[in-house]
Protein backbone atom coordinates (compact mmCIF):
# COMPACT_ATOMS: atom_id res chain seq x y z
CA UNK A 1 0.00 0.00 0.00
CA UNK A 2 1.32 3.36 -1.10
CA UNK A 3 -0.05 6.90 0.21
CA UNK A 4 1.92 10.07 0.29
CA UNK A 5 2.09 9.32 3.99
CA UNK A 6 4.04 5.82 3.51
CA UNK A 7 6.40 7.84 0.89
CA UNK A 8 7.05 10.51 3.00
CA UNK A 9 7.68 8.44 6.42
CA UNK A 10 9.20 5.94 4.63
CA UNK A 11 7.22 2.62 5.89
CA UNK A 12 5.19 -0.24 4.48
CA UNK A 13 2.01 0.35 5.91
CA UNK A 14 0.17 3.25 6.36
CA UNK A 15 -0.18 2.25 10.01
CA UNK A 16 0.70 3.85 13.14
CA UNK A 17 1.00 2.32 16.98
CA UNK A 18 -0.07 5.70 19.28
CA UNK A 19 2.35 6.85 21.82
CA UNK A 20 0.72 5.36 24.59
CA UNK A 21 1.37 6.42 27.90
CA UNK A 22 3.15 3.40 30.19
CA UNK A 23 2.55 1.20 26.42
CA UNK A 24 4.01 2.65 23.90
CA UNK A 25 7.53 0.48 24.82
CA UNK A 26 10.57 -1.16 23.27
CA UNK A 27 8.39 -4.30 22.80
CA UNK A 28 5.43 -3.15 20.99
CA UNK A 29 7.03 -0.41 18.99
CA UNK A 30 9.56 -2.89 17.55
CA UNK A 31 7.05 -5.85 16.48
CA UNK A 32 4.82 -2.64 14.78
CA UNK A 33 8.02 -1.43 12.65
CA UNK A 34 8.91 -5.13 12.30
CA UNK A 35 5.40 -6.21 10.90
CA UNK A 36 6.00 -3.07 8.09
CA UNK A 37 3.72 -0.40 10.35
CA UNK A 38 5.42 2.97 12.41
CA UNK A 39 6.27 1.79 15.95
CA UNK A 40 6.08 4.75 18.54
CA UNK A 41 8.73 4.67 21.53
CA UNK A 42 6.72 6.95 24.40
CA UNK A 43 8.94 9.34 25.46
CA UNK A 44 7.54 10.23 29.26
CA UNK A 45 6.89 6.67 29.87
CA UNK A 46 10.39 6.61 30.36
CA UNK A 47 11.49 8.02 33.83
CA UNK A 48 14.85 9.68 32.62
CA UNK A 49 15.98 10.80 29.42
CA UNK A 50 18.86 8.26 29.47
CA UNK A 51 16.10 5.15 30.37
CA UNK A 52 15.23 6.32 26.80
CA UNK A 53 18.04 6.13 25.05
CA UNK A 54 17.97 2.50 26.23
CA UNK A 55 14.49 1.67 25.63
CA UNK A 56 15.38 3.06 21.85
CA UNK A 57 18.60 0.63 21.96
CA UNK A 58 16.31 -2.16 23.13
CA UNK A 59 14.15 -1.59 20.29
CA UNK A 60 17.03 -1.74 17.63
CA UNK A 61 17.84 -4.80 18.68
CA UNK A 62 13.66 -6.29 17.43
CA UNK A 63 13.81 -4.61 14.26
CA UNK A 64 16.13 -2.55 12.04
CA UNK A 65 13.04 -0.64 10.38
CA UNK A 66 12.33 2.54 11.40
CA UNK A 67 10.47 3.49 14.59
CA UNK A 68 9.52 6.70 15.91
CA UNK A 69 9.52 8.66 19.35
CA UNK A 70 5.97 10.33 20.78
CA UNK A 71 6.82 13.46 22.61
CA UNK A 72 3.56 14.32 24.27
CA UNK A 73 3.24 18.10 25.37
CA UNK A 74 0.76 18.21 28.65
CA UNK A 75 -0.10 19.00 31.90
CA UNK A 76 2.06 16.43 34.00
CA UNK A 77 2.57 16.17 37.83
CA UNK A 78 5.88 16.65 37.72
CA UNK A 79 8.14 19.02 35.78
CA UNK A 80 8.89 17.44 31.74
CA UNK A 81 12.84 18.47 31.00
CA UNK A 82 11.61 18.40 27.87
CA UNK A 83 15.17 19.84 25.78
CA UNK A 84 16.92 16.75 27.62
CA UNK A 85 14.21 14.15 25.97
CA UNK A 86 14.67 16.24 22.64
CA UNK A 87 18.78 15.52 22.96
CA UNK A 88 18.25 12.25 23.90
CA UNK A 89 16.15 11.21 20.90
CA UNK A 90 18.25 13.09 18.15
CA UNK A 91 21.43 11.44 20.22
CA UNK A 92 20.17 8.16 19.72
CA UNK A 93 19.58 8.85 15.99
CA UNK A 94 15.95 8.76 16.09
CA UNK A 95 14.16 10.15 12.59
CA UNK A 96 10.69 10.62 12.74
CA UNK A 97 8.49 12.20 16.24
CA UNK A 98 5.34 12.53 16.84
CA UNK A 99 4.43 15.58 19.14
CA UNK A 100 1.09 15.49 20.63
CA UNK A 101 -0.94 17.73 23.19
CA UNK A 102 -0.20 21.09 22.24
CA UNK A 103 1.65 23.58 19.92
CA UNK A 104 5.17 21.47 18.12
CA UNK A 105 6.32 24.84 17.14
CA UNK A 106 9.37 24.94 20.22
CA UNK A 107 10.48 21.97 19.36
CA UNK A 108 10.20 21.90 15.27
CA UNK A 109 13.94 23.84 14.95
CA UNK A 110 15.78 21.44 16.50
CA UNK A 111 14.12 18.29 15.22
CA UNK A 112 14.34 19.52 11.85
CA UNK A 113 18.21 21.05 12.10
CA UNK A 114 18.90 16.91 12.81
CA UNK A 115 16.80 15.68 10.33
CA UNK A 116 14.15 14.38 12.34
CA UNK A 117 10.82 14.02 10.49
CA UNK A 118 7.59 15.48 12.67
CA UNK A 119 4.35 13.79 12.64
CA UNK A 120 2.14 16.01 14.99
CA UNK A 121 -1.44 14.60 16.64
CA UNK A 122 -4.29 17.65 17.30
CA UNK A 123 -7.64 17.07 17.57
CA UNK A 124 -9.40 19.92 15.87
CA UNK A 125 -8.74 21.53 11.91
CA UNK A 126 -7.24 24.72 13.65
CA UNK A 127 -4.36 22.85 15.60
CA UNK A 128 -3.47 20.96 12.33
CA UNK A 129 -3.35 24.37 10.33
CA UNK A 130 -1.50 25.74 13.00
CA UNK A 131 0.95 22.92 12.95
CA UNK A 132 1.07 22.85 9.03
CA UNK A 133 1.94 26.19 9.17
CA UNK A 134 5.37 25.67 11.64
CA UNK A 135 6.52 23.21 9.20
CA UNK A 136 5.83 19.69 10.81
CA UNK A 137 5.72 17.47 7.85
CA UNK A 138 2.48 15.34 8.74
CA UNK A 139 -0.85 15.49 10.90
CA UNK A 140 -2.50 12.73 12.68
CA UNK A 141 -6.13 13.99 13.55
CA UNK A 142 -7.63 12.36 16.43
CA UNK A 143 -11.05 12.18 16.26
CA UNK A 144 -13.20 12.14 19.63
CA UNK A 145 -13.56 8.48 19.65
CA UNK A 146 -9.89 8.15 20.57
CA UNK A 147 -8.43 7.15 23.72
CA UNK A 148 -6.66 9.91 25.97
CA UNK A 149 -6.69 13.36 25.16
CA UNK A 150 -9.72 14.40 22.41
CA UNK A 151 -9.31 17.99 23.05
CA UNK A 152 -12.66 19.81 24.41
CA UNK A 153 -14.66 20.17 20.56
CA UNK A 154 -16.10 16.76 20.73
CA UNK A 155 -15.93 16.15 16.88
CA UNK A 156 -16.31 13.25 16.01
CA UNK A 157 -13.50 11.43 13.15
CA UNK A 158 -16.67 11.15 10.66
CA UNK A 159 -16.39 14.79 10.36
CA UNK A 160 -12.82 15.79 11.88
CA UNK A 161 -11.01 13.62 9.24
CA UNK A 162 -13.04 15.33 6.13
CA UNK A 163 -12.82 18.66 7.43
CA UNK A 164 -9.31 18.55 8.24
CA UNK A 165 -8.40 17.21 4.55
CA UNK A 166 -9.75 20.37 2.97
CA UNK A 167 -6.95 22.73 4.52
CA UNK A 168 -4.20 20.22 5.18
CA UNK A 169 -1.93 18.90 1.95
CA UNK A 170 0.94 17.75 3.95
CA UNK A 171 0.53 13.87 4.52
CA UNK A 172 -2.57 13.17 6.75
CA UNK A 173 -3.33 9.91 9.04
CA UNK A 174 -6.61 9.42 11.10
CA UNK A 175 -6.53 8.16 14.76
CA UNK A 176 -9.62 7.47 17.15
CA UNK A 177 -11.65 4.69 16.50
CA UNK A 178 -9.47 2.52 14.35
CA UNK A 179 -9.23 -1.26 14.91
CA UNK A 180 -9.68 -2.78 11.46
CA UNK A 181 -9.98 -2.67 8.06
CA UNK A 182 -12.84 -1.27 7.39
CA UNK A 183 -11.22 2.00 9.44
CA UNK A 184 -8.64 1.91 7.24
CA UNK A 185 -10.84 2.02 4.26
CA UNK A 186 -13.36 4.89 5.89
CA UNK A 187 -9.98 6.91 7.10
CA UNK A 188 -8.71 6.88 2.78
CA UNK A 189 -12.12 7.77 1.86
CA UNK A 190 -12.07 10.44 4.04
CA UNK A 191 -9.13 11.60 2.68
CA UNK A 192 -6.31 10.45 4.90
CA UNK A 193 -3.13 8.92 4.01
CA UNK A 194 -3.11 6.48 6.77
CA UNK A 195 -4.50 5.38 10.19
CA UNK A 196 -3.02 5.69 13.75
CA UNK A 197 -3.95 3.32 16.10
CA UNK A 198 -3.67 3.25 20.11
CA UNK A 199 -6.28 0.96 22.26
CA UNK A 200 -6.31 -1.72 19.36
CA UNK A 201 -2.47 -2.23 19.56
CA UNK A 202 -2.51 -2.09 23.39
CA UNK A 203 -4.59 -5.86 22.81
CA UNK A 204 -1.70 -7.63 20.65
CA UNK A 205 0.47 -10.13 21.87
CA UNK A 206 3.66 -7.59 22.22
CA UNK A 207 1.89 -5.32 23.84
CA UNK A 208 4.10 -4.87 27.09
CA UNK A 209 0.67 -4.45 29.76
CA UNK A 210 -0.73 -7.23 32.00
CA UNK A 211 -2.82 -9.84 29.83
CA UNK A 212 -6.10 -9.02 32.29
CA UNK A 213 -6.01 -5.76 31.11
CA UNK A 214 -6.10 -7.29 27.30
CA UNK A 215 -9.08 -9.50 28.31
CA UNK A 216 -10.91 -6.46 29.89
CA UNK A 217 -10.44 -4.67 26.60
CA UNK A 218 -12.01 -7.46 24.77
CA UNK A 219 -14.88 -7.88 27.19
CA UNK A 220 -15.43 -3.94 27.13
CA UNK A 221 -18.22 -2.72 24.44
CA UNK A 222 -17.87 1.10 23.24
CA UNK A 223 -19.62 2.42 26.38
CA UNK A 224 -16.90 1.41 28.39
CA UNK A 225 -15.31 4.97 28.75
CA UNK A 226 -15.25 7.89 30.79
CA UNK A 227 -14.36 11.89 29.86
CA UNK A 228 -12.53 12.64 33.07
CA UNK A 229 -10.77 16.32 33.32
CA UNK A 230 -14.04 17.89 31.42
CA UNK A 231 -13.94 20.69 33.77
CA UNK A 232 -10.35 20.94 34.11
CA UNK A 233 -10.20 21.75 30.08
CA UNK A 234 -7.67 18.87 29.97
CA UNK A 235 -10.29 15.87 28.55
CA UNK A 236 -8.90 12.70 28.75
CA UNK A 237 -11.08 9.50 27.81
CA UNK A 238 -10.23 6.85 29.81
CA UNK A 239 -11.53 3.07 30.61
CA UNK A 240 -14.86 2.95 33.10
CA UNK A 241 -13.91 2.30 36.23
CA UNK A 242 -14.78 2.98 39.79
CA UNK A 243 -11.47 5.11 40.19
CA UNK A 244 -12.48 7.22 36.64
CA UNK A 245 -16.00 7.05 37.69
CA UNK A 246 -15.31 8.64 40.91
CA UNK A 247 -12.70 11.33 39.61
CA UNK A 248 -16.04 12.35 37.24
CA UNK A 249 -17.96 12.74 40.26
CA UNK A 250 -15.49 14.65 42.54
CA UNK A 251 -14.72 17.27 39.66
CA UNK A 252 -18.38 17.68 38.15
CA UNK A 253 -19.15 18.26 42.06
CA UNK A 254 -16.70 21.54 41.69
CA UNK A 255 -13.72 19.41 43.16
CA UNK A 256 -10.00 21.03 41.78
CA UNK A 257 -7.06 18.93 40.41
CA UNK A 258 -5.69 18.35 43.95
CA UNK A 259 -8.79 16.81 44.78
CA UNK A 260 -8.19 13.94 42.36
CA UNK A 261 -4.61 14.04 42.02
CA UNK A 262 -4.28 10.79 44.40
CA UNK A 263 -7.02 9.07 42.16
CA UNK A 264 -5.52 9.67 38.67
CA UNK A 265 -1.77 9.96 39.19
CA UNK A 266 -0.11 7.85 36.58
CA UNK A 267 2.27 6.09 39.18
CA UNK A 268 -0.82 4.49 40.04
CA UNK A 269 -2.38 3.80 36.81
CA UNK A 270 0.49 2.02 35.52
CA UNK A 271 -0.15 -0.91 38.69
CA UNK A 272 -3.23 -1.41 36.46
CA UNK A 273 -0.82 -2.56 33.39
CA UNK A 274 1.84 -4.11 35.40
CA UNK A 275 -0.86 -6.36 38.07
CA UNK A 276 -3.55 -6.37 35.87
CA UNK A 277 -6.00 -5.40 37.92
CA UNK A 278 -8.61 -3.06 35.73
CA UNK A 279 -9.54 -1.26 39.05
CA UNK A 280 -6.27 0.16 40.37
CA UNK A 281 -6.27 3.28 39.01
CA UNK A 282 -6.70 5.54 35.66
CA UNK A 283 -6.12 3.71 32.47
CA UNK A 284 -6.45 4.60 28.67
CA UNK A 285 -9.33 3.20 26.27
CA UNK A 286 -11.02 4.46 23.55
CA UNK A 287 -14.43 3.26 22.40
CA UNK A 288 -12.94 1.03 19.75
CA UNK A 289 -13.15 -1.05 22.89
CA UNK A 290 -16.32 -2.19 21.31
CA UNK A 291 -14.69 -3.62 17.74
CA UNK A 292 -11.89 -5.56 19.70
CA UNK A 293 -12.65 -8.87 19.94
CA UNK A 294 -8.80 -10.65 19.91
CA UNK A 295 -5.31 -10.14 21.14
CA UNK A 296 -3.15 -11.26 17.80
CA UNK A 297 0.62 -10.89 16.88
CA UNK A 298 0.98 -7.24 15.22
CA UNK A 299 2.32 -8.94 12.00
CA UNK A 300 -0.88 -10.54 11.88
CA UNK A 301 -2.91 -7.75 13.08
CA UNK A 302 -1.58 -5.51 10.43
CA UNK A 303 -1.70 -8.29 7.47
CA UNK A 304 -5.18 -8.75 8.64
CA UNK A 305 -6.15 -5.11 8.67
CA UNK A 306 -4.46 -4.95 4.75
CA UNK A 307 -6.08 -7.94 3.36
CA UNK A 308 -9.62 -6.95 4.98
CA UNK A 309 -9.18 -3.35 3.59
CA UNK A 310 -8.19 -5.00 0.03
CA UNK A 311 -11.17 -7.65 0.27
CA UNK A 312 -13.56 -4.08 1.04
CA UNK A 313 -12.41 -2.27 -1.85
CA UNK A 314 -11.85 -4.57 -4.68
CA UNK A 315 -14.98 -6.71 -3.78
CA UNK A 316 -17.31 -5.19 -1.87
CA UNK A 317 -16.66 -2.02 -2.79
CA UNK A 318 -16.50 -2.07 -6.29
CA UNK A 319 -19.10 -5.08 -6.64
CA UNK A 320 -21.58 -2.51 -5.26
CA UNK A 321 -20.15 0.24 -7.71
CA UNK A 322 -20.64 -1.88 -10.62
CA UNK A 323 -24.21 -3.15 -9.89
CA UNK A 324 -25.19 0.41 -9.50
CA UNK A 325 -24.05 0.53 -13.35
CA UNK A 326 -25.61 -1.93 -14.12
CA UNK A 327 -28.89 -0.55 -12.96
CA UNK A 328 -28.02 2.46 -14.58
CA UNK A 329 -27.44 0.72 -17.96
P1 LIG B 1 0.67 12.57 35.53
O1 LIG B 1 0.77 11.49 36.54
O2 LIG B 1 1.63 13.71 35.62
O3 LIG B 1 -0.80 13.18 35.55
C1 LIG B 1 -1.95 12.32 35.54
C2 LIG B 1 -3.02 12.95 34.68
O4 LIG B 1 -3.38 14.20 35.25
C3 LIG B 1 -2.57 13.23 33.23
O5 LIG B 1 -3.65 12.93 32.36
C4 LIG B 1 -2.29 14.72 33.23
O6 LIG B 1 -2.53 15.32 31.94
C5 LIG B 1 -3.28 15.23 34.27
N1 LIG B 1 -2.79 16.42 34.95
C6 LIG B 1 -1.61 16.58 35.59
N2 LIG B 1 -1.53 17.80 36.15
C7 LIG B 1 -2.69 18.42 35.84
C8 LIG B 1 -3.23 19.71 36.13
N3 LIG B 1 -2.55 20.59 36.85
N4 LIG B 1 -4.45 20.03 35.63
C9 LIG B 1 -5.15 19.15 34.89
N5 LIG B 1 -4.71 17.89 34.62
C10 LIG B 1 -3.50 17.56 35.07
O7 LIG B 1 0.76 12.03 34.05
P2 LIG B 1 1.24 10.61 33.50
O8 LIG B 1 0.12 9.63 33.62
O9 LIG B 1 2.60 10.31 34.06
O10 LIG B 1 1.40 10.93 31.94
C11 LIG B 1 2.46 11.73 31.42
C12 LIG B 1 1.92 12.52 30.23
O11 LIG B 1 1.35 11.64 29.26
C13 LIG B 1 0.82 13.48 30.64
O12 LIG B 1 1.00 14.67 29.91
C14 LIG B 1 -0.43 12.79 30.23
O13 LIG B 1 -1.45 13.70 29.93
C15 LIG B 1 0.02 12.05 29.00
N6 LIG B 1 -0.83 10.87 28.78
C16 LIG B 1 -1.23 10.64 27.52
C17 LIG B 1 -2.04 9.55 27.29
C18 LIG B 1 -2.50 9.25 25.89
O14 LIG B 1 -3.27 8.33 25.72
N7 LIG B 1 -2.08 9.96 24.89
C19 LIG B 1 -2.43 8.71 28.30
C20 LIG B 1 -1.98 8.97 29.57
C21 LIG B 1 -1.17 10.07 29.79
Amino acid sequence: MRTPFTEAFGVEYPIVQGGMQWVGRAELAGAVSEAGGLGLITALTQPTPEDLTKEIARAREITDKPFGVNLTILPTIKPVPYDEYRHAIVDAGITIVETAGSNPAPHMDFFHEHNVKVLHKCTSVRHAVKAQAVGVDGISIDGFECAGHPGEDDVPGLILIAAARKEISIPMIASGGFADGRGLVAALALGADGINMGTRFMCTVESPIHEKVKQQIVENSELDTELIFRTLRNTSRVASNEVSRETVRILNEGGKFEDVQQLVAGVRGVKVYENGDPEAGIWSAGQVQGLIDDIPTCADLISRIVAEADEIVNERLSALVGAGEQVQA
